[in-house]
């Protein structure tokens, strides 16, 4: 029998991680998952209308809307020099099993990044990529770390030429942002390694044993919960404060 998964994102391991029977049943069966209709301040909704914003106003095709205006003077650098051409903007990356860069929809993808921005600019042997976050930054400091470390490490695979990335998180709701990670081009190779091993766990994986608990049902779409449309025969109940 083949893995049936063969390609992973951060945030689709994270969720392997966490409970792996979610991912079966959203990547595997494709089960569907509940209608969150088409409030712009739903929850399911909000982050990707906000993030949209943020790359209409970079690339001059947005105003800067209430929800990006902690970020203002920020956003008004990265669209001004946007036109110069070293700055990718929600640009899509793929990446095979051994690291080679490769198109997103590429038969052999294995890793799928999404960059909010990454300036580059040739002058720089440093790549600089930020990453868009709305809600709370508390308590997600530890996967933030980790997401920061697979962009930047992404980055320079992507771009041989580059010796040093740094990463970042831009909390636009918080108007803060996270310690900077710098990861230099001589010693990602441990890092890969690692990425690799806890990936190929999910891509290797032939059973998908679920791992209901509060923290992974409360807010999972398969659970008996308020987010949730009850598909998940194994979910636990959580009571709304
Ligand atoms: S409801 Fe709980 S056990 Fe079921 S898939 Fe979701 S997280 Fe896993």
């Amino acid at each position: 029998m083949q893995p049936p998964i063969k390609s992973w994102s951060f945030s689709v391991l994270r969720d392997f991680e966490q409970c792996p029977y979610k991912v079966y049943l959203a990547k595997v069966e494709k089960a569907p998952q509940p209608e969150v209709g088409d409030d712009p301040d739903h929850p399911l909704i909000r982050g990707d209308r906000i993030h949209k914003e943020a790359e209409a106003f970079i690339k001059g095709e947005g105003e800067l809307t209430k929800d990006l205006r902690k970020f203002r003077s920020e956003l008004e650098r990265l669209a001004e020099i946007y036109p110069e051409g070293n700055l990718e903007v929600e640009k899509k990356w793929g990446f095979t099993r051994d690291w080679e860069p490769c198109d997103f929809f590429d038969s052999n993808v294995w890793l799928r990044v999404i960059c909010d921005f990454v300036e580059h600019s040739p002058e720089e042997p440093v790549l600089f990529v930020g990453d868009h976050k709305t809600g709370k930054s508390f308590g997600k400091e530890v996967p933030h770390r980790q997401q920061q470390q697979l962009y930047g490490i992404a980055a320079l695979m992507k771009y041989p030429d580059k010796q040093i990335a740094s990463s970042q998180m831009w909390y636009l709701d918080e108007g803060k942002k996270s310690a900077i990670g710098r990861y230099d081009r001589h010693s990602i190779a441990p890092l890969l390694q690692r990425w690799t091993s806890r990936a190929e766990k999910m891509t290797g994986a032939l059973t998908f044993p679920a791992k209901p608990n509060r923290s992974n049902c409360r807010f999972c779409p398969y659970s008996p919960n308020e987010a949730g449309n009850g598909r998940c025969p194994y979910g636990v109940e959580v009571q709304a404060k």
